[in-house]
């Protein structure tokens, strides 16, 4: 479902420059965690005499900056990095999203089944929140997004899913050069290993590892079921040749574990010389050279520091991030930028930000057949043992 129009420009404008969709104990929170580097700093490249700021301008240079290791970003970082005469810089304002090296002790984001816990707080999440919205009644909407590596991969719920080819070929005839369904379909073939193997829609060797989300409870079943009664197709493959109707989603589950786009990407290329990534420092401010993007500045254990990229600087910080960066460094709409002090290095105004919503629909099921037994103390503990010793049973998979 659509939001509609969620914000006005001017709106959208205010509210990120002002920092409004950050609470302000959380904004403290956030500076405190950049200022000290977070109670556990894992910086890669955090060496004493890397502690100037000019020192480190000065030295700092590599081929590509990357701003944000969440989806994008870690798949660009793992990309770019392949050329071993290229080096990557991957800076990342969350922490990693492994504990000691362990996704048992950082359950909470690899256990398929514990998804929600990471959408009541603000440890890897934004947490943001919306200004009341007029078309909603006045409401607040609630807009999590991840904050950490992985960044919104590493809490989201999993579904795999493609967009509909159509709107693909609609982008083409709208100017898109290059980006139809014939032309992007071999590009999600070759970034996907599907469990069930591959064909003309699924990949067989990709880093990204898709699972069917099918399962045997009977909800499900009648669901899928109820469905078909009421005159909708019954779907093989949602990311096949009919996307319309219902059917098992694919989920990036592997081996009972999320398979976020920092188990796919970025670990397999952390080995690599050339990729150097730094956790917990805020990304402030591109530098430019007249208008070209030359570097960025960043906040990391309470110093500002500068890197530069002689090829790319890649601004991979989210939808809602991405252009507050952008708009903190100069482009935007200029008339806005002026009023906020901001001197302008490009004017190119942006507005109609939308997302979709959850809704959720309640039944009141008349047979005790359920998940809500799953829930109560010895269940969960249950349950959660048999995740941490073998990566199955229910919480392998997210129902
Ligand atoms: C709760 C939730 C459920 C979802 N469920 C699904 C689903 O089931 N299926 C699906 O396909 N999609 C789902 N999505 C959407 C999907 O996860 C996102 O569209 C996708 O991850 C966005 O990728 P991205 O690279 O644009 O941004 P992100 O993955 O959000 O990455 C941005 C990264 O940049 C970092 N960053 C931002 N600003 C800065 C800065 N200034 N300095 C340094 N670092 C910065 C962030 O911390 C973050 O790690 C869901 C999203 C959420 C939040």
């Amino acid at each position: 479902m659509d939001t509609g129009k969620v914000y006005g420009q001017w709106t959208c404008l205010q509210m990120l420059l002002a920092g409004r969709m950050i609470s302000p104990d959380r904004r403290n929170i956030l500076e405190k965690q950049m200022d000290t580097g977070g109670a556990n700093s894992e910086s890669a490249s955090d060496t004493a005499s890397a502690r100037t700021a000019e020192g480190l301008a000065t030295r700092s240079r590599n081929h590509y900056v990357i701003v944000g290791a969440g989806s994008a970003g870690c798949v660009l970082a793992n990309r770019l990095s392949e050329n071993v005469d290229d080096s990557v810089l991957l800076l990342e304002a969350g922490p990693k999203d492994l504990l000691l090296n362990s996704t048992r002790l950082s359950w909470k984001i690899h256990m398929p089944a514990a998804l929600v816990y990471n959408l009541c707080d603000d440890k890897y999440n934004w947490f943001y929140h919306t200004r009341p919205q007029k078309h909603m009644d006045g409401r607040v909407m609630y807009w999590p997004r991840g904050r950490v590596w992985g960044g919104s991969s590493s809490l989201n719920a999993m579904v795999y899913i493609r967009g509909h080819a159509e709107d693909y070929n609609r982008w083409q005839r709208e100017g898109a050069d290059g980006w139809d369904y014939d032309h992007c379909l071999p590009y999600f073939r070759k970034a996907q290993t599907h469990e069930l193997g591959a064909n003309q829609y699924r990949g067989g060797s990709g880093p990204l590892h898709v699972s069917r989300g099918k399962t045997n409870h009977p909800l499900h079943c009648a669901f899928i079921e109820a469905g078909q009664q009421a005159g909708y197709p019954f779907t093989d493959d949602m990311n096949g040749y009919q996307q319309e109707g219902l059917g098992w989603m694919d989920m990036t589950i592997y081996k009972g574990k999320r398979w976020s786009t920092a188990s796919a990407y970025l670990r397999p290329a952390l080995s690599r010389p050339n990729l150097k990534t730094e956790v917990r420092c805020l990304t402030t401010k591109i530098l430019f050279e007249g208008t070209k993007a030359v570097g960025v500045e960043y906040l990391q254990k309470g110093e500002r520091k500068k890197v530069y990229a002689d090829k790319e600087v890649i601004l991979s910080g989210g939808a809602i991030n991405s252009p507050q960066l952008l708009m903190l460094s100069g482009v935007g709409n200029g008339d806005d930028l002026k009023k906020l002090d901001i001197p302008v290095v490009s004017h190119l105004p942006g507005s109609n930000l939308q997302d979709h919503l959850e809704l959720y629909v309640q039944q009141e099921c008349i047979q005790p057949i359920t998940l809500y037994k799953a829930q109560k103390p010895f269940h969960m503990i249950k349950i959660g043992l048999e995740w941490l010793l073998k990566y199955t049973g229910i919480a392998a998979g997210w129902v």
